[in-house]
């Protein structure tokens, strides 16, 4: 691998013709408008991201976005660390068409780190996709959908307030709703069940206790969630207590989903070979980028399962990497959660909203990932800088 960590630290002092000549590495953190509560932990205030710009010799500009949560997976700290100290010398100088071989340096490089990884990816076919004239959907395979389902995710511990939302997002034609359960007890996960399917006929219920179901008695407490007939359960234990999922995922109807259990294709074999689930959330913060998570997929399908666009915390710049995932992955049949960006933060990073319409997520056609990041916004909720 070649590389040098600046254009100054290059052998001839110059990068390469149509390389990458510069790496930014932005520690952001983004406002939200209120708190949600989840099985392993909330989140208020804001959410602390990690947004990569890579620029090349010829002025091609591609970004990325990491979007880790403590309680899940990382830190935004160390995500930086793993972009600008470690991941820096590898992309400095490298040519970004060779997409796949940077990825796999970068797997041999440093452990773990999905979100970095789903970062440094995302900026690569953005780049790679400018200078085709194609889209990131283009590039992973050709698009199979123009538009993606939206799932709201229902997680506000003031009730009043989630039924006020579901009212206005109902309005706007989303009719997918993920309810996040396993927080503050099973009357209010039954009561909550309740006054939705009460209010709304014509919506698919979906539930995710983010681990935060005990195994002892799950099943019994599951058939009562059942009764309002969920489209799946997503993550009721522990993704440590496997034996739990596996008998879960026999004794219900419902179908099971696999969500912080499942982050690698590896993972997804194992999940396959021991059944776990009957399908998967895949997030590309999870697998480490689009195409891992594609295989991911692939498993998914070859094995008769589920597949699900999840999500972390993202502005519209994450979205949109997911998006052209979803969208050239026929496998991801059961719509996605990229509603952050329009729905929960104050603000997002992007040059224009992030592309919804009734009730859908609309693949962008443009180059690359499709909007433009707006430099201007992104400064505004940079808290550190590097590169
Ligand atoms: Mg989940």
């Amino acid at each position: 691998m070649k590389i040098a960590a600046t254009p100054a630290d290059a052998p001839d002092g110059r990068i390469a013709a149509d390389s990458v000549a510069r790496m930014s590495v932005h520690l952001v953190r983004l406002p939200v408008t209120g708190r949600r509560d989840h099985g392993i932990g909330a989140v208020a205030g804001a959410v602390d991201n990690v947004v990569l710009r890579l620029d090349t010799s010829d002025g091609v500009v591609g970004w990325g976005e990491a979007a880790p949560w403590p309680a899940f997976s990382g830190t935004a700290e160390a995500t930086a660390a793993a972009l600008d100290r470690y991941l820096r010398p590898l992309v400095i100088g490298a040519d970004p068409s060779r997409v796949a071989a940077i990825m796999a340096d970068a797997g041999r490089l440093i452990a773990g780190h999905p979100e970095a990884k789903a970062a440094l990816e995302a900026a690569l076919l953005d780049i790679a996709g400018k200078r085709a004239g194609l889209a990131v959907a283009e590039l992973i395979g050709g698009r199979c959908r123009d538009t993606i389902p939206l799932s709201f995710s229902i997680a506000n511990p003031d009730f009043a307030a989630d039924l006020d939302k579901v009212a206005e997002l109902h309005e706007d034609g989303i009719r997918l709703y993920k309810l996040k359960t396993g927080f503050a007890g099973h009357r209010f996960d039954l009561d909550r069940l309740a006054a939705l399917r009460e209010r709304y006929d014509d919506i698919d219920l979906r539930v995710d206790y983010n681990q935060g179901l005990e195994p002892f008695d799950a099943v019994r407490s599951l058939r009562d969630i059942e009764a309002f007939r969920p489209s799946f359960i997503e993550q009721p234990v522990a993704a440590a207590n496997r034996a739990a999922m596996a008998a879960i995922t026999a004794a219900l109807d419902t179908p099971i989903l696999a969500d912080e259990s499942v982050f690698t294709p590896s993972d997804a074999l194992a999940a396959v070979s021991d059944r776990i689930a009957d399908g998967f959330s895949i997030k590309i913060m999870k697998s480490g980028g689009l195409r891992p998570a594609q295989t991911i997929a692939e498993i998914a399908a070859a094995a008769g399962l589920g597949a699900y666009g999840g999500d972390m915390f993202e502005s519209g710049l994450g979205h949109l990497a997911g998006t052209h995932l979803v969208a050239a992955t026929p496998a991801i049949t059961l719509g996605c959660e990229f509603y952050q960006a329009r729905y929960y933060l104050e603000a997002d990073i992007l040059t224009e909203p992030f592309p919804v319409e009734n009730g859908a997520v609309m693949v962008p056609t443009a180059p690359g990932l499709g909007i433009a990041v707006d430099t201007a916004a992104l400064d505004r909720f940079t808290v550190e800088a590097r590169g």
